[in-house]
C-alpha cells in the first residue's frame, strides 16, 4: 500500500504513474507465484484516447470454477489515493500472499483494475472479454474498494440467494470477532445488505455473476447513501486528505485495524467458499 501511495504517488488513469503502479502490482503477483499477465485496453476516442491495463494473477484451485477478486490500482490526482484504493490493492496482495501455499476449493483470479476512477474502464473491459464458458465458471466476484478511512467496515452482496458471499463473510466476521457489518438499508434506494453500482463489481453483476464487496464508510450519515465516509471529516476519498499522514493523525490505528480485519475476512472467505455454500455448487 505504501509503495503505491508514496513511491509512486497519485496514479491517474492513462498516465505514466498508472503504468508504474501496473508494473509494481505485476512484480508483486509474480513474487507470490501467481500466473501473471497484463491485459491492455484503450478507452476514449482519438484524439483523447488513453491506454490502461488490468493486471491479472491466477491461482489454480481444486476446482476449475473460479472466484474473481478485484481492486482498482488507479487513483484521482488529489491526495495519494491511500484509502481509494491503495488500501484495496494492499488487502488483495495480502490475501494472495496468505493463500500462497493453500489449496483453495475454487481457482482464484486476482485482478488489479486500471482506470476505475474514469468510469470503471478496466473492469468493464475485463467483463466484456469474458467468454460464455468463463462466465459460467465464475462463482462470484469480490470487489475491494476504499477500506481504510471510513468509520465502519462493511461487506455487501446481491439481494436474495445470490447474496451468499456477503452472508458467509458476515458469519466469518462474527466467528472471528471482527467488527464488519453490512449496509443497514436505511435508504430505500440501497436495500439492506446491498450497495450501488459505482465500483468494479458492477460489470460482473450485470453479467449475472454474484458479487461481494468490502468497503469502509458510514451509511448512517450524510444522504445515507454510503458516500459520506466519516462523522469527523465527511468524505476523504477524492480529496487532498486521502494521505497516510492525514488518516493516521485524525484516526489513529484505524488503517491497521481495518486492513487486518478485511484481510482476515477475505482470506477466510476464499478458503471456505466451496461447492456446499454456493448456490451453483
Ligand atoms: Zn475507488
Amino acid at each position: 500500500m505504501n509503495h503505491l501511495a508514496y513511491e509512486i504517488g497519485p496514479r491517474v488513469a492513462g498516465t505514466e504513474n498508472e503504468r508504474k503502479a501496473e508494473q509494481y502490482v505485476k512484480s508483486q503477483f509474480e513474487k507470490i507465484g501467481l500466473e501473471t499477465s497484463v491485459q491492455k485496453f484503450s478507452y476514449g476516442s482519438s484524439p483523447s484516447s488513453y491506454d490502461s491495463s488490468n493486471v491479472i494473477g491466477f491461482k489454480q484451485g481444486k476446482s476449475s470454477e473460479q472466484i474473481i477478486v478485484g481492486a482498482h490500482y488507479d487513483s484521482v490526482s488529489a491526495g495519494k489515493g491511500v484509502d481509494d484504493n491503495a488500501s484495496g490493492v494492499g488487502v488483495l496482495l495480502e490475501a494472495a500472499e496468505a493463500l500462497k501455499n493453500v489449496e483453495t476449493p475454487y481457482s482464484i483470479v486476482f485482478i488489479a483494475f486500471g482506470a476505475e476512477e474514469v468510469g470503471l474502464k478496466g473492469s468493464n473491459y475485463y467483463a466484456s472479454q469474458m467468454k460464455e464458458d468463463e462466465i459460467k465458471q465464475t462463482i462470484g466476484m469480490i470487489n475491494l474498494d476504499s477500506l481504510a478511512v471510513g468509520d465502519n467496515m462493511y461487506v455487501y452482496g446481491n439481494e436474495g440467494e445470490k447474496g451468499f458471499i456477503r452472508n458467509l463473510a458476515l458469519e466469518i466476521a462474527r466467528e472471528k470477532n471482527l467488527n464488519v457489518g453490512t449496509n443497514p438499508g436505511n435508504n430505500i434506494e440501497f436495500p439492506k445488505g446491498t450497495t450501488g453500482d459505482w465500483s468494479d463489481h458492477a460489470p460482473f453483476k450485470a453479467l449475472g455473476i454474484p458479487y461481494g464487496y468490502l468497503e469502509a464508510t458510514n451509511w448512517e450519515i450524510g444522504d445515507q447513501d454510503g458516500y459520506t465516509q466519516t462523522v469527523k471529516h465527511g468524505g476523504v476519498w477524492h480529496t487532498e486528505n486521502d494521505t497516510l499522514e492525514f488518516i493516521e493523525r485524525e484516526f489513529p490505528g484505524r488503517i491497521k485495524e481495518h486492513l487486518s480485519s478485511f484481510s482476515v475476512v477475505l482470506t477466510e472467505l476464499l478458503k471456505s467458499l466451496n461447492g456446499t455454500n454456493t448456490p451453483k455448487g
